[in-house]
């Protein structure tokens, strides 16, 4: 429906909503007809070992598992095959392209998308076209990297970048209206070998740890431990918001969040929202989303609705951490992709709406050894707890030594929106045990547990810790990094991040502890002739030392603001404070010795990081500006000429002089945004001159952001006051609440 010129566009577009008919989820059915299970059709778009042990010869899936277990460099004749049978697999799929697909250091994925077809020139000069993937195209890729942030890591004169098949990720195919495409996941790596991209850093993150987790374990007595895996799963908050609207919003196009609106009188207060009906547009969407997710092997799990209007979560089954976070930008693509087909905008931002809750993605975190054990869940011998409470006590020195990367690890503008707002974690890392753990460590705090013998502990309720299932840990949802039972859940994660950067900290932060661990336990092992006691020693060693981190009570409070404060804890309010951790050799040293990240590369991801902030912070400003100039002022202009005409026209003179009230306060508000877009043009404009990246960064936050927030109170004084048809921006209102109509 084309709008006649004049009318309205919001009006028009709310119109053609409340007209269009839902569109139907379509469940997938066989040949015959008959409908499908799940399980039918389950990673029927990927392809993984399970294909390849099925597909190749022994020797040839013997060295995928060598390539896998020990890095070990695959022979051509391997990748040939494998590519060989990849691609046959792919193109009977209907796939005609292949795209090596990876994470730089933007937070997207990116892929560069090749097709199968080769030229063939046979020998009597016919050219016929054949399909054609070798295991060099599978194994390696080499797009022009110079587009892609680097950090100032990489020259333009050396733009080369590589991307190199990761093995232990399955590859899968993605279907477009424009085709299907064989994804291969894939790690980006400068010319000498750099990480150019976010997964990189978490598979080497993997690597430290299971290489130090293993020595620990040996030293507590599992002997024959083999591998540690960090184990994730982690679940996305998003809004949905119909397309008509989010397309007349410039902000909402150019930065996933809304830069001026005011707030409904409705809001979040009712606490209808959470856990609600689902209303059958959203379910229609959910379902066609978990259904083109369990195609590409994405375990999705459960979905309700979010605490905010608008606001829903999908959770995934946990898997090994690399899966699960290549799984998880899987999870935002096909969110949005499938959201467009059902005509929403998906916004995975921290915080679209001001004033409502923002996202999160909260990030379910534990390990596993290679039988398959969870090394946070008590188990039932005396020994499987001591190996517990020896991981915990790990985890807890951990999270406290290293604190601050974890909280720089998790920095984003917008993220800066969202902690220490009151539906998240602030910006203190600090952990929730709940009070029956507590208890326990503080009965080995006092030494009551300590040097007690295995018959011992059990009595003392230490050698049999019960279940501390969900039921057990009253849950306190203001804690940013929280024990659930038999995982952590690291809260404090925002909606948008790739999780394989909170990820990799908290496995750095783990091994460092787990090396500190090792160091520990070698010693009081000579010490000690029982090999329980030295572990319990060590236990109370880390329990005390780090209890400063450890807060069961109310994150939100202003409180424990002080309270962090004088034990000590790294408070980093914003992405700008927090970002100064990476220039922090000390904090950083740990990556470095683990070979998790080299200086170079650790700059790299700080230059990158102050770049993205100011560039995001700039985007939204610009918007600002032009939304208040072309969309609002106009507006404003217009209610002004009406209110003065009727003011011009009034009879009574009582009526004159409530009129006279109503120009006056419509002139304040104009007067008001009229000095907040000179304020903040200026302001605009110093921060241009600042040529130094760290101060542009600080000038934005300190001086910018707040000159752009009175501006932002004008223009919600505005949308309240203003004649509802002269407000082409979509409100609040419409965004959040047509979902259920
Ligand atoms: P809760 O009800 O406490 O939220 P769930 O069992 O539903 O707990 O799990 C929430 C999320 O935690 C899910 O994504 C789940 O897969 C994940 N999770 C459960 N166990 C683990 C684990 N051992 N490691 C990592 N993530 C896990
Ligand atoms: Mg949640």
């Amino acid at each position: 429906m084309t709008p006649k010129s004049g009318e309205n566009l919001r009006a028009s577009a709310i119109k053609e909503i409340t007209m269009s008919p839902i569109r139907k989820f379509e469940p997938k059915k066989s040949a015959d007809g008959r409908l499908l299970s799940v399980s039918e059709y389950f990673g029927e778009l990927t392809f993984g070992l399970g294909h390849m042990r099925e597909k190749l010869s022994r020797e040839i899936y013997n060295q995928i598992l060598q390539t896998l277990e020990k890095g070990s460099k695959l022979s051509d004749e391997a990748s040939n095959a494998i590519a060989q049978v990849v691609k046959d697999w792919a193109v009977s799929h209907g796939a005609t392209h292949f795209c090596h697909w990876f994470q730089p250091m933007t937070g997207l994925t990116a892929e560069k998308h090749d097709s199968f077809v080769s030229i063939h020139d046979s020998k009597y000069s016919e050219i016929s076209v054949i399909e054609k993937f070798s295991g060099g195209q599978l194994i390696q890729g080499e797009p022009d990297a110079s587009s892609f942030p680097s950090g100032g890591m990489r020259s333009t004169f050396e733009a080369r970048g590589y991307t190199a098949w990761d093995p232990g990720s399955p590859l899968f195919i993605i279907e477009g209206t424009a085709g299907k495409t064989l994804c291969i996941p894939s790690v980006f790596m400068g010319y000498h070998g750099q990480a150019l991209d976010l997964k990189t850093p978490l598979l080497r993150s993997q690597e430290a740890l299971s290489k130090k987790a293993v020595e620990f374990l040996k030293l507590v007595g599992d002997v024959d431990v083999k591998r540690v895996v960090p184990t994730l799963g982690a679940e996305q908050e998003y809004f949905l918001i119909d397309k008509r609207l989010a397309c007349l919003r410039p902000d909402i196009i150019m930065s996933g969040r809304t830069v001026v609106g005011a707030g409904p009188p409705r809001g979040q207060q009712l606490e209808d929202h959470y856990f609600g009906s689902i209303p059958t547009r959203v379910k229609a969407f959910m379902n066609e989303a978990e259904q083109d997710l369990y195609r590409l092997g994405v375990p999705v799990k459960t979905r309700h609705n979010e605490v905010a209007p608008s606001q829903f979560e999908l959770a995934p089954i946990f898997e090994d951490a690399n899966i699960s976070a290549d799984h998880n930008s899987m999870i935002m693509e096909s969110l949005r992709r499938v959201a467009n087909r059902h005509g929403y905008t998906c916004l995975l931002h921290e915080k679209p709406f001001a004033g409502l809750n923002g996202s999160g993605k909260h990030c379910n975190w534990s390990m596993r050894n290679d039988k398959g054990e969870n090394l946070l869940e008590p188990g039932k011998t005396p020994h499987q707890n001591i190996r517990f409470l020896a991981i915990l006590s790990i985890v807890l020195k951990g999270v406290y030594n290293h604190a601050a990367t974890l909280r720089a690890s998790i920095a984003s503008p917008g993220n800066d929106h969202r902690l220490g707002a009151n539906e998240a974690p602030p910006a203190i890392i600090s952990v929730f045990l709940g009070s029956l753990l507590s208890d326990i460590l503080e009965s080995i705090e006092n030494g009551v547990a300590a040097s007690a013998t295995e018959a011992e502990l059990i009595e003392l309720n230490v050698g049999s810790i019960p279940n501390v299932s969900k039921d057990y840990t009253d849950r306190n949802r203001t804690s940013p990094f929280a024990f659930t039972g038999n995982k952590f859940e690291f809260r404090a994660v925002g909606s948008t991040t790739n999780i394989s950067v909170p990820v990799a900290f908290l496995n750095a932060a783990v091994t460092d502890a787990f090396d500190e661990g090792i160091e520990r336990l070698t010693v009081l092992l000579r010490d000690k002739s029982n090999r329980d006691e030295a572990i319990m020693e060590m236990v109370k060693e880390f329990v005390i030392e780090s209890k400063a981190v450890r807060f069961e009570g109310d994150n939100y409070s202003d409180q424990w603001k002080q309270e962090a404060e004088a034990r000590g804890l790294p408070i980093l309010a914003s992405t700008a404070e927090a970002l100064k951790v990476y220039k922090d050799k000390d904090a950083m040293s740990h990556m470095t010795r683990l070979s998790i990240l080299s200086p170079d590369e650790i700059e790299s991801r700080y230059n990158v990081g102050v770049e993205r902030y100011n560039k995001s912070i700039l985007i939204e400003m610009q918007t600002l500006l032009e939304i208040t100039n072309t969309h609002v002022m106009p507006a404003v202009e217009a209610q002004l000429a009406l209110c003065q005409s009727t003011l011009d026209e009034a009879l009574t003179d009582n009526y004159k002089s409530k009129q006279k009230e109503r120009v006056s306060e419509m002139e304040t508000v104009a007067v008001g945004i009229m000095d907040g877009l000179s304020d903040l043009t200026a302001a605009l404009e110093k921060s241009y001159s600042l040529e130094n990246e760290e101060e542009q960064m600080a000038f934005l936050k300190n001086t910018v952001l707040p000159v752009s927030d009175s501006l932002r109170s004008c223009v919600d004084r505005a949308e309240i006051i203003v004649d509802d048809s002269l407000w082409v921006l979509p409100k609040y209102r419409e965004m959040l609440f047509t979902n259920d109509l």
